[in-house]
């Protein structure tokens, strides 16, 4: 190998960061430089190349990720199955400490139970209430990623500096 600074043939050229860049230095230059960082020592562009490979991993990560939303016929859902249990609107609002007008509002579809209520009510009338959906905020993070360059990458890399 040759140092890069003095160019003498060396068996001991080891990496230095002299004024921003990474040289091959003989045992005899390196104490011009200092010792370079991980990132400088893979390169700048290598090190964003890895950046938006992790980024990627992430997204793909995020793309199986669902979200439990209730489902659509809620209401007609916890009226069947309060029925069903031959239980009144006032019945059922007290056996989960709840307000009668709660729970027919809820049947009616005029309010959304918070997850609490949900959890409640599942748990009393031996029902589900939520269903998985893909997360739709993720489908539309991931176009943008997509569209994402390197040259983004390295822009913003060279911003964070
Ligand atoms: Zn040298």
């Amino acid at each position: 190998m040759i140092c890069e600074m003095c160019g003498a043939e060396s068996h001991a050229i080891e990496p230095r960061k002299i004024s921003g860049s990474v040289l091959q230095l003989c045992s005899n230059c390196a104490s011009l430089g200092e010792e370079p960082t991980y990132r400088d020592s893979i390169g700048h562009r290598a090190y964003v190349a890895q950046t938006l490979e992790k980024r990627q991993q992430k997204t793909r990560y995020k793309e199986i990720e669902t979200d439990e939303v209730l489902i659509g016929n809620l209401g007609s859902v916890v009226r069947k199955a309060r029925e069903r249990m031959n239980l009144d609107h006032a019945t059922l609002a007290s056996k989960i400490s709840e307000k009668k007008s709660i729970i027919t509002s809820v049947e009616a579809g005029n309010m959304s139970p918070n997850e609490k209520l949900t959890k409640k009510l599942e748990n009393f009338l031996k029902i589900k209430l939520t269903e998985m959906v893909e997360d739709v905020e993720v489908s539309n993070s991931k176009s943008s990623g997509e569209s994402l360059t390197m040259g983004d990458l390295i822009k913003q890399a060279m911003e964070k500096e």
